[in-house]
């Protein structure tokens, strides 16, 4: 339909795009990616494929970014989606569209399907009653088990900010049953982070190590917006100067100075 809250994406980076997370990427890699490549193993130890992954932990730290990228990683399609979005979008209708989706994802098979936002399915304060919300997440949880290997090629990624407010029943075997924190990256993160939002832009004397040291507490959100604000500082001089030049390292230090770190919200709040 016209009105449908999700587009289906090729996913064009891979888990090399994404700065940092090293334990991230070899849990990923022992838990998903590795039995995925190796069939015969599977075999041989008699382990299926079933079960999704809950990625967790503060905002703007990569969780969408680097579950686009494991769709990347293994050729497969990549469907995106907010619950918050779609909780009021979908009034009246939202089994329906769940199960749209559903189907959307297992016939583009091999698809990632990232649901973002996650917890807020155990929300109180939404547009739907307790009674609509519990038929929702009843109907997830039938989608998520899938009939006969319907679900073959299907990967659930799943994210919250809020671990805790996610309905047990989601969390059982064959469901979201392992669970990965994506924490702040650290300086030697930030820097790879900082070298990848810059790759296309024309800089100069840039110091990573000396960034990487000012940014404590930053996300990967802020840090790209860090090198979009230097950017247009050096464009505004082009516009105001009419002379054109690269982007130095006071044009990213001044963009530090601008742009709060956001990390720190989510240590406060988390239990
Ligand atoms: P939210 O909880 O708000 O949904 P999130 O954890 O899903 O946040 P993303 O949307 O993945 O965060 O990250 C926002 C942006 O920050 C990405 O589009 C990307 O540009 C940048 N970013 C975050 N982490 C990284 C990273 N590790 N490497 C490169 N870029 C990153």
């Amino acid at each position: 339909g016209d009105n449908r809250a999700f587009d289906v994406e090729r996913a064009t980076i891979t888990l090399a795009d994404v700065g940092g997370m090293d334990e991230v990427k070899k849990r990923l890699e022992l838990a998903f990616l590795g039995p995925l490549r190796n069939p015969e193993l599977r075999t041989l130890f008699g382990k299926s494929l079933r079960g999704g992954l809950l990625l967790y932990g503060p905002p703007g730290c990569g969780k969408t970014f680097l579950a686009r990228a494991v769709a990347g990683e293994m050729g497969a399609a990549f469907i995106s989606l907010s619950i918050v979005d779609v909780l009021n979008m979908w009034v009246g209708s939202s089994e329906r569209n769940l199960h749209d989706l559903f189907t959307a994802a297992r016939s583009h098979a091999p698809c990632v399907l990232f649901l973002d936002e996650i917890d807020a399915l155990g929300h109180k304060r939404s547009q739907l009653n307790s009674s609509a919300m519990r038929t929702l997440v009843n109907q997830l949880l039938t989608e998520l088990d899938g009939v006969d290997g319907n679900n073959d090629g299907v990967f659930v990624l799943a994210a919250t900010n809020a671990p805790w407010d996610i309905d047990a029943a989601l969390r059982r075997p064959g469901r979201l049953d392992r669970t990965v924190l994506v924490l702040p990256p650290d300086a030697a993160a930030r820097a790879s982070i900082l070298e990848y939002h810059l790759r296309d832009r024309p800089v100069a004397g840039v110091d990573l190590r000396a960034l990487a040291a000012m940014t404590g507490h930053f996300s990967g959100a802020d840090l790209a917006h860090v090198c979009e604000t230097a950017a247009e500082f050096a464009m505004r001089d082009a516009i105001t100067t009419g002379e054109v030049r690269m982007i130095s390292q006071q044009d990213l230090a001044a963009a530090v100075r601008e742009v709060r770190p956001s990390t720190d919200a989510w240590f406060a709040t988390a239990r």
